[in-house]
């Protein structure tokens, strides 16, 4: 399994050295593979990192370009929509990570988590995401209105009282309902 991520990596960023405090890198990608998934059911994946190697002293590293690199090697195994993917979804509708929670019903710290790539989302969360996705904005718009009726119905609940329903009964099955008695059933 083999990702290839589509983020342009930024090498004008300035970085030092921690062995000598240079400050000129070389950017090199590195395929590197690694060992995802339960004990005993690992799958190895494949993900194409940037490696920086210090032009003075050679020394090497990945930084956190990699770790999400790896991440969406995993999300892509996994088949579950990227960190960056799903950001982008919320920053399309541009609503905070609080509102965004409140519109689809998430918690907000799930959805941090989950732009953070610190949790992976489960299958139905994921799901429920891509159809937002495909169909948007309409997929929005509709939970915009389902929202709003909410928040009319708490409140209208909390302001007034709930109505009262009355039916009235015919003489007849009054007078049923005097008689009616339970029956033991014998098997
Ligand atoms: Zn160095």
């Amino acid at each position: 399994m083999e990702y290839t991520p589509s983020n342009q990596l930024n090498s004008t960023d300035s970085r030092e050295c921690i062995e000598c405090g240079h400050n000129e890198f070389t950017v090199t990608t590195e395929t590197q593979t690694f060992l995802y998934g339960d004990t005993g059911k690992e799958v190895e994946l494949t993900a194409h990192v940037p490696v920086w190697s210090c032009t003075n002293c050679g020394f090497s590293y990945t930084d956190e370009a990699g770790e999400i690199i790896r991440h969406e090697a995993v999300c892509a195994h996994l088949g579950v929509l990227t960190p960056a993917q799903i950001k982008e979804l919320r920053k399309r509708t541009k609503l905070s990570q609080a509102d965004f929670a409140k519109l689809t019903g998430f918690g907000e710290a799930s959805i941090k988590r989950w732009e953070t790539g610190a949790l992976v989302q489960n299958t139905s969360a994921d799901r429920f995401m891509r159809l937002l996705l495909h169909f948007y904005p309409h997929s929005i718009q509709a939970l915009q209105a389902a929202s709003q009726n909410l928040t009319a119905r708490d409140t209208s609940l909390s302001q007034t009282k709930r109505p009262r329903f009355r039916t009235s009964l015919s003489q007849e099955s009054l007078s049923a309902s005097h008689h009616f008695q339970l029956r033991q059933v014998i098997n």
